[in-house]
């Protein structure tokens, strides 16, 4: 067979936030691309339904039901783990609210799950040296935040351009380990996080067509980003933010 460098043939990759959304669509696409997949959420309904809907059903993924806001939890995650070619930090969460009415439990929620929670798993798996030499981390950190900011958003965007801050950080630390770090900074995509009641159909639809590409993303327009930062063929880049937002940030 010839040889592919975006295969993931051979390759072991976890994903969190993978219960829906573009957790979903990168688990269904790893394993599309010949990848073993161990998904995880805390949501065990939506990761049931992840797993059955994998095109690849050969005895070889797992589903390991986590709530990435308990340490405890997270250290266990990592504990079951097989040696890993892959890890995709992509559990998150998005609450507008302006700076005057922000309170402290919004804060430090998101803050746990968007930020901690990817800091804490990179740790533990470079700890109990479940990545493998070479390997891929990659983290959805957002276009809203790292590259335009919105009112309402100061603590998600906080928290993803702090994640951003820590990929890079990684990368620097983790290189001569073979483990290469990099993030997607996505646009809107549809997925449950832009329809959580927080913006109405008509500003969806409004804010639709100020996008160059006049849409939204879909959840498989990330996965594929992911799926080339978790291949070979980007084994030359690491510390690097890849923006994927249909052109979003250029006005
Ligand atoms: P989503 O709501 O469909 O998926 C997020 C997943 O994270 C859910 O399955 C949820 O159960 C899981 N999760 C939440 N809290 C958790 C916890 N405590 N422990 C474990 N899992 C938990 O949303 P999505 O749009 O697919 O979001 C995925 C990532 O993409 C997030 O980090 C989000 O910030 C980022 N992102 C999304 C957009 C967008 O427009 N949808 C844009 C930029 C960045």
């Amino acid at each position: 067979m010839t040889y592919n460098p975006f295969s993931l043939s051979g390759k072991t990759v976890l994903i969190t936030g993978a219960a829906s959304g573009i957790g979903r669509a990168t688990a269904i696409e790893c394993c599309r691309m010949g990848a073993e997949v161990v998904i995880t959420d805390i949501n065990p309904e939506g990761l049931e339904e992840t797993f059955r809907q994998l095109p690849v059903q050969n005895g070889t993924h797992s589903r390991i039901v986590t709530d990435l806001t308990k340490e405890e939890e997270i250290e266990s995650l990592a504990d079951r783990l097989p040696r890993l070619d892959g890890c995709v930090n992509n559990a998150g969460i998005m609450k507008l609210v302006l700076t005057p009415f922000l309170t402290t439990e919004i804060i430090e929620r998101i803050q746990k799950i968007n930020l901690i929670a990817p800091m804490m798993l990179t740790r533990n798996l470079v700890k109990k040296k479940k990545m493998k030499n070479p390997s891929s981390i990659v983290f959805t950190a957002s276009a809203g935040g790292v590259f335009r900011v919105s009112a309402g958003n100061g603590i998600y965007a906080t928290t993803k351009c702090g994640i951003d801050a820590f990929m890079r950080t990684t990368a620097l630390e983790l290189g001569s380990k073979g483990i290469r770090c990099n993030s997607v900074n996505p646009g809107m995509v549809e997925t449950n996080l832009i329809r959580s009641g927080q913006l109405s159909e008509e500003q969806l639809e409004k804010d639709k067509k100020n996008y160059p590409l006049g849409r939204y993303g879909q959840p498989s327009d990330i996965a594929y980003a992911i799926v080339y930062l978790l291949s070979d063929a980007s084994s030359w880049m690491t510390g690097t933010a890849l923006k994927i937002d249909g052109g979003m940030t250029l006005a």
